[in-house]
């Protein structure tokens, strides 16, 4: 959809990434965008290739070959790449680059998740973690617990687990389990954020974390605590696992941990998700902001930053909420209705006159 601004979303590298995959992501954009009601329609691109096995030349070749191939549909009020899945603010800087040798001048705002040198904005790189902290102390307060007292799990150690673990932690939580590739590391005392960050920078990964007890990822998954932070891959908890869930609530970091047939038995048994469209988009919400700072040519300053992304996914949590109490329906449902609502409203006054 483009109905509510230029189209905004990541271009993913992979040998997966097909035209269905990426029309279907576009979709979710436009959803997540919708529902954050940041001025922007959803997109996404792809490049089927194995990142992995080409050289650096090969990457920056691809990429201003791509950018060529695009010029006509990139533009700072018509579409917004930015980095997804095998990209990041290497490639972003080589289309900047590409594309300002199309145009003859610098256009910064043309893509997001840039260098701050280039016109990248401060806190992108934790901004889905703060997101999903924020997402998650709504969920705690309007369930009338405690954030002192709670407790939290966190599968994926990557960056929106990491930074979501490490703000949630800094604001009185305490994180019992983390998890990776490696496996889950679980700690009923709480584990040490920080340090399981300077671990990670060190070993690659959390495997030997030393101050925890190892757990394999379904016990994770299923331990009794008060959140549950699903921030690695899609479908993670599916009908078969549904029914030993044991937490309150869960806030969806990745896209699509928790399936819709799960959900449904989630939310029977009193589960409380925060779903992923309102939970994880900080990333596209500072990058909106990256993008109105390149047209002012004027940047703000992190708590500026920080303060202005907690409003807007308050906003949305609170939005979805009251549908929810309205209609009687789960999270999920209420953040896709009010989202097609403002979709369907925006079509509805620009008409629908054939283009
Ligand atoms: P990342 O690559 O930085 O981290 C992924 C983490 O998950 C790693 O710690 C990895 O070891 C772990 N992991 C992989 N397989 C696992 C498994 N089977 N069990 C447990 N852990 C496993 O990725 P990321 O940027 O943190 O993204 C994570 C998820 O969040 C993805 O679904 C992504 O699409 C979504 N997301 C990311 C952003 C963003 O801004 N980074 C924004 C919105 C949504």
């Amino acid at each position: 959809s483009t109905h509510l601004g230029p189209s905004k979303g990541g271009i993913r590298y992979s040998m997966d990434v097909d035209m269905d995959e990426v029309k279907a992501l576009a979709a979710w954009m436009s959803f997540k965008c919708a529902i954050a009601n940041i001025p922007y329609g959803g997109a996404k691109g792809g490049v089927t290739c194995n990142p992995r096995e080409m050289s650096v030349g090969e990457l920056e070749r691809l990429t201003r070959a791509y950018t060529r191939a695009m010029s006509d549909v990139f533009g700072v009020d018509k579409d917004i790449p930015a980095p997804d899945m095998n990209t990041g603010k290497k490639e972003m800087a080589w289309i900047v680059d590409e594309y300002a040798k199309i145009k003859g001048h610098l256009e910064p705002g043309v893509v997001t998740g840039k260098p701050i040198t280039l016109g990248g904005s401060k806190g992108r790189e934790e901004a889905t973690g703060r997101g999903v902290m924020v997402a998650t102390l709504a969920a705690i307060k309007k369930l009338g617990m405690d954030k002192k007292t709670c407790t939290a799990a966190v599968q994926g150690f990557g960056n929106v687990g990491s930074f979501a673990a490490k703000f949630a932690s800094d604001r009185g939580a305490r994180i019992v389990a983390v998890s990776d590739v490696s496996g889950g590391y679980f700690n009923g005392d709480g584990l040490n954020v920080p340090e399981l960050m300077e671990y990670v920078k060190m070993h690659k990964s959390l495997k030997d974390y030393p101050k925890a007890q190892k757990i394999s990822n379904e016990q994770l998954l299923e331990l009794d605590c008060d959140a549950l932070l699903p921030c690695a891959l899609e479908g993670q908890i599916d009908t078969h696992n549904a029914e030993k869930i044991k937490c309150k609530l869960i806030v969806e970091g990745a896209n699509g941990p928790v399936t819709n047939a799960a959900t449904k038995i989630l939310d029977k048994r009193g589960i409380f998700i925060a779903p992923d469209v309102i939970a994880n988009g900080g990333g596209v919400i500072v990058s909106y902001f990256e993008w109105v700072q390149d047209i002012m040519s004027f940047f703000w300053d992190e708590a500026d930053i920080d303060s202005k992304l907690k409003g807007i996914i308050l906003k949305a949590f609170d939005t979805v909420y009251k549908f929810k109490e309205e209609k009687n329906v789960d999270m999920r449902l209420a953040a896709m209705s009010c989202s097609v609502q403002r979709l369907e409203k925006a079509m509805l006054l620009r008409g629908l006159y054939p283009r």
